[in-house]
């Protein structure tokens, strides 16, 4: 078996072990169908405004699973253009071809956090204009998403829809899959046994809670505590992409193998992606476990410290060539 190979299986046991322990026992799972069709060229704006229709979600029948995956796929398209209008900006200087990677290309990951000094070594390309510029206010965004939203399945069965929290102008960002059981009834991402954990990580590099923003790609709790779907996940993660942009952080952590994969947009495992830094329009971001894995199995924590101390190292220096 090939080591790429072993590597998969690794993920998966991870993840099978992960679903064991939460009393999964039998899986049901509707992959994303991958869209052939070209992209569109898309606005720059489209990106900053693009709000999906506030109840959207309707009841699962075929016609409207179709409409469902239609309104997916012009959400991916959006994104995805983004992307490449960035790309196509960044071709405007001369640069060579080879730093432009083809769409389908899966994330460079690089080894130090001086080897991506350069914008060229980006996630996508070169991201040098970073996030688009934004007058909204976080409050506008929540209003925006509202406290009935119905736009994925989610909304079934969640008690309150969990909005994020913290330090309107952090140099830091969290960033987690979905809320859990606590959260849920608290209304505040990462407040049950691994929010408490995360707050020590948090500690641990001098910072304390209220300095950071942490946040979750979906917002309603998955029932069954099962992970959120790719269709949700897109769904509702444009709003957390308003967000970034209106915090700017310094450096984004993303916590856990299905949030680094759902706003990353990769299949690459977290287990591959954890500890070297990538950039995601313009903002470092570092992959690590998540800290309800660390619950799960302590002799994980040594490679988040190493991790977080990266962190730290980038923070320290991008506050040191701002001064
Ligand atoms: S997860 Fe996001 S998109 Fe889905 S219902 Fe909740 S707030 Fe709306």
């Amino acid at each position: 078996m090939t080591y790429k190979k072993l590597e998969l299986v690794e993920d998966l046991r991870e993840q099978l072990k992960f679903l064991k322990e939460i009393g999964v026992d039998s899986l049901s799972v509707d992959l994303p169908v991958r869209t052939a069709e070209p992209p569109r060229e898309t606005a720059h704006d489209d990106f900053q405004t693009y709000v999906p229709a506030k109840n959207e979600f309707k009841a699962e029948t075929k016609q409207n699973r179709e409409a469902g995956r239609k309104d997916v796929r012009r959400r991916s398209e959006i994104l995805q253009n983004y992307k490449l209008s960035e790309r196509k900006q960044s071709a405007e200087s001369p640069k060579s071809p080879e730093s432009q990677p083809p769409k389908e290309k899966i994330p460079e990951v690089t080894d130090t956090i001086e080897k991506t000094e350069s914008p060229e070594e980006s996630l996508f390309g070169d991201l040098s204009r970073g996030l688009p510029d934004t007058n909204e206010s976080l409050s506008d965004i929540h209003k925006d998403i509202g406290s009935d939203c119905e736009r994925c399945r989610l909304c079934e069965k969640r008690t309150q829809v969990v909005h994020s929290v913290g330090d309107p102008q952090a140099d830091l960002m969290f960033i987690g899959e979905a809320p859990g059981a606590d959260e849920d009834v608290q209304g505040e991402p990462f407040v049950g046994r691994a929010g408490q954990l995360l707050n020590k990580i948090i500690e641990a590099i001098d910072l304390k809670r209220e300095d950071v923003f942490i946040g979750n790609i979906n917002r309603c709790r998955p029932p069954d505590n099962r992970r959120p779907l790719a269709d949700e996940a897109e769904v509702c993660k444009p709003f957390l992409l308003r967000e970034i942009s209106v915090v700017r952080p310094k450096v984004i952590v993303v916590l856990g193998n299905t949030a680094c994969q759902n706003l990353l947009d990769t299949k690459v495992g977290i287990t591959r992606l954890r500890g070297k830094f990538l950039d995601y329009f313009g903002v470092r971001v570092m992959p690590t476990f998540h800290p309800a894995y660390l619950l799960r199995d302590p002799r994980k924590k040594r490679e988040v410290w190493e991790d977080m101390k990266k962190v730290r190292e980038e923070l320290n220096r991008q506050n040191a060539s701002d001064s």
